[in-house]
């Protein structure tokens, strides 16, 4: 066993034997088990200056974690993981309409201190989820149709490179501004390029919405998910919307019409006038749904949508994206994930196009936005085993490739199960080449290699 110098710092620094280990390497999705030779909890840029050099004097791997929603390789015994969850700093300035946000904000609190203001940022469904990597990954975000991807409104990242550096990186025009960089990390830079240690994003005048879900009975589903189909097809840039399939867990806090049952569930985030929203919903409204909480709200409450579990799980999941959402693909969907099917796993799909389709005013390396809708599908390990659960995954994504751009939503490949040909799959061969020169020059050693990759600092991809 190797003996390492721990690194001097505010946070706690772990190792396997220490009391805490357990608890600081454990995120959310249990099925990447973290195991590191150090833990360092950072507390701030200078925790993390002093892991990533403790690491390179070591010849350590570094890996990130802010609340694992999002891993893919585990840590190992040559590897030092920095927790951020202790950088929660969240500065709003109202004028300028910006964030500024540290590494370990969850989406929740941010929306919560923007909605102080009358401001939104272009958050996702969860609010459990960690904001930076969030947006590293893309962002696709519940208003993504009017404003675009969330990584299109970063403004600045400051980020803690493998030379143990901290750099501010923005689009400027000033010399010092490294635009490559800023380029790549943008839909790139999650665990690759270095530590982020916070991002700048502009925020947006939302402070009302017209939304909610609508749960429909298993035996509405076809008609519901058709009826979807042809519903995205004619909705304005303002409606955001998903449908999610699922066999709803047998758990005593559930309602009854939803406890243990098979149940479609219709979410809609609507920004223009809530009579005009009210007018979107009602052909779903007219279907005769089970629940119903769509209304007007804070923007604030955004989060209760997709009321999406909390509780850390183990999952595996595989995501497509689709071009359109035809009869074929929905007659596809329900035979694979429908209420007969009895599939080990919730499908889920969100609708994208409008801002989404469109580039965001700066380039950046989410260059694929060539789809309609991305499909996710997602399923916790049950007693036919994870091989079963893997089959039937991979079965679905099979089955709906007809329909497919042929790439993958970054932010959604997460898990075990990631592949480098899948996380390839989110970007342009040009893309992949210029991602490729950035992390020569930026990481030559390939300290950051505690992730799925499409390219590392050998050029090998
Ligand atoms: C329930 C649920 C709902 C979701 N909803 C959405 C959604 O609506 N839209 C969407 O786009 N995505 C969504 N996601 C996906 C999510 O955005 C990504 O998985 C994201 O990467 C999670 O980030 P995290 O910090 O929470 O997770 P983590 O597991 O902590 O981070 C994921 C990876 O990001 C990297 N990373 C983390 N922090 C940093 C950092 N500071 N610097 C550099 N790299 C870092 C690391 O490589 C890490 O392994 C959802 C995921 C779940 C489980």
């Amino acid at each position: 066993m190797r003996t390492l110098t721990r690194p001097a710092t505010a946070g706690p620094v772990l190792a396997p034997d220490d009391a805490g280990y357990d608890a600081e390497r454990r995120g959310y999705n249990l099925s990447v088990d973290q195991r590191p030779a150090l833990i360092v909890g950072a507390a701030g840029v200078a925790d993390v200056v002093a892991s990533v050099r403790c690491a390179t004097a070591h010849g350590l791997a570094v890996a990130v974690q802010a609340t694992g929603h999002g891993p893919t390789v585990p840590a190992d015994d040559d590897t030092l993981l920095i927790t951020t969850s202790r950088m929660t700093g969240i500065e709003v300035d109202p004028v300028a309409r910006t964030a500024r946000v540290e590494a370990g904000v969850r989406s929740g609190a941010l929306v919560a201190a923007a909605a102080e203001h009358g401001l939104a940022p272009l958050n996702g469904s969860a609010p459990d989820v960690g904001v930076v990597s969030y947006h590293l990954g893309g962002g696709v975000a519940l208003m993504s149709r009017q404003f675009g991807y969330a990584v299109d409104h970063v403004r600045a990242l400051e980020i803690v490179t493998a030379d143990g550096h901290l750099r501010r990186v923005t689009a400027g025009a000033d010399p010092t501004a490294d635009t490559e960089l800023f380029w790549a990390l943008r839909g790139g830079g999650k665990g690759r390029f270095g530590v982020v240690v916070a991002l700048e994003i502009a925020l947006h005048p939302v402070s009302r919405l017209y939304g909610g879900g609508m749960h429909f009975a298993a035996e509405r589903s076809a008609e519901v998910l058709h009826a979807y189909a042809e519903w995205t097809r004619t909705v304005p840039e303002e409606m955001g919307s998903s449908i999610l399939l699922i066999r709803m867990p047998d758990l005593p806090f559930l309602p009854d019409e939803l406890r243990g049952r098979y149940v479609s569930h219709v979410r809609f985030v609507f920004t223009g006038d809530a009579a005009d929203g009210e007018r979107w919903v009602a052909p779903f409204r007219a279907l005769g749904p089970l629940t119903d909480t769509v209304r007007g709200m804070p923007y604030g409450e955004v989060g209760t949508i997709h009321a999406e579990p909390t509780a850390p799980v183990a999952f595996h999941a595989r995501n497509s994206m689709l071009r359109t959402l035809d009869t074929g693909t929905v007659d596809t969907l329900l035979a694979l994930a429908g209420p007969d099917a009895h599939a080990p796993f919730l499908v889920e799909l969100r609708h994208l196009g409008g801002a989404a389709a469109r580039p965001g005013a700066v380039p950046s390396a989410l260059g694929r936005r060539d789809a309609g809708f991305c499909l996710y599908s997602g399923g916790a390990v049950t007693d036919d085993g994870v091989d079963a659960l893997r089959a039937a995954l991979a079965r679905l994504h099979e089955a709906v490739a007809p329909w497919g751009t042929g790439g993958a939503c970054l932010n959604f490949l997460a898990g075990p199960d990631v592949t480098e040909e899948q996380v390839r799959s989110a970007y342009s061969e040009t893309d992949l080449d210029r991602l490729a020169e950035v992390k020569r020059r930026v990481d030559p050693d390939d300290t950051f290699r505690a992730v799925v990759a499409p390219m590392s600092a050998e050029g090998s991809r």
